[in-house]
């Protein structure tokens, strides 16, 4: 059953939330629904266009509710994350949302003949960018009243699948860094902690991911807002630690969702 959620369109007035991987599919859909619900929002992205392309967008119906950073996750070290925290400091006081979302797919082979470069790659954009980054906004998530930090997950980061070689194993590796801080965060803090795994979404990556399989029949980005955005709210405060899904999504059994 698809999980519906009717909220008002000032839901995430006065809220700061930041996306990665903003520029394409699941991180763009989530950009303009945020912002048509109210936040602002800060996108970072790898293509500088493609950044640019969704700001001339957004900026045109909610003028001065987007700021974009592009940054290229393979090739930025720790000081870029610290410099980008010290700047939106200037900027807001607090962060009341991030969503880890920005991650590459790699190839698809046996572990025996898994490409180096694609490992390398794969744990530097989908793992160490979260980590950094997370590392770099804890403090101003812990300033805001209700924060929310949401992983993006996969099904074959819960369960390990043949032939998906470092895009599962950094899945894994995100959901062992969203207990960690979901953890350390419990009782220090107002930041709640989760991961979710959109399922099969109609992006270029999944296109990748299955050439074959006709896209009309995968679930589009726009249509699984209504979970990412019944996370961001007060509703979901006592979702904590939870390994979520979009499919099945039902917040009152935790476990299901
Ligand atoms: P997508 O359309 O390929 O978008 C991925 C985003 O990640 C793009 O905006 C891309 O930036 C960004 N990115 C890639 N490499 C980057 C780098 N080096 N530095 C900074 N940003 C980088 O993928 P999607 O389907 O929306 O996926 C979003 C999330 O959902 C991912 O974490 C993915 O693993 C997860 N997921 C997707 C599905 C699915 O069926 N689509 C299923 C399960 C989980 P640019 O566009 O700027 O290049």
């Amino acid at each position: 059953m698809t999980f519906e959620y009717s909220a008002p369109e000032n839901l995430l007035e006065n809220k700061t939330i930041m996306i990665t991987g903003a520029g394409d599919g699941i991180g763009k859909a989530c950009a303009q629904c945020f912002v048509d619900h109210g936040a602002t929002v800060i996108l970072l992205s790898r293509s500088q266009d493609k950044l640019e392309a969704l700001y001339d967008q957004i900026e045109s119906t909610h003028p001065g509710k987007v700021i974009i950073h592009p940054m290229d996750f393979k090739i930025a070290v720790a000081q870029d994350y610290k410099a980008l925290a010290e700047s939106l400091n200037q900027q807001f006081p607090c962060l009341d949302g991030l969503i880890h979302n920005a991650a590459l797919l790699g190839a698809r082979s046996p572990i025996e003949f898994y490409p180096e470069q694609d490992w390398n790659d794969l744990m530097q954009v989908n793992v160490n960018s979260a980590f950094h980054l997370s590392k770099a906004l804890i403090p101003a998530l812990t300033q805001s009243e209700d924060a929310r930090v949401i992983f993006t997950s996969s099904s074959v980061g819960r369960v390990g699948k043949a032939y998906w070689g470092a895009y599962g194993i950094t899945k894994f590796a995100v959901e062992g860094l969203m207990q960690t801080m979901a953890d350390e965060l419990a009782n220090t803090s107002s930041v709640r902690v989760n991961s979710l795994n959109p399922g099969g979404t109609r992006t270029q990556m999944r296109k990748d991911a299955y050439p074959a399989e006709d896209p009309a029949t995968v679930p589009t980005a726009d249509s699984i807002m209504p979970v990412y955005l019944y996370l961001m709210s007060p509703e979901a405060k006592s979702l904590h630690g939870q390994a979520l899904s979009v499919r099945g999504f039902d917040p009152s059994e935790p476990e299901k969702a």
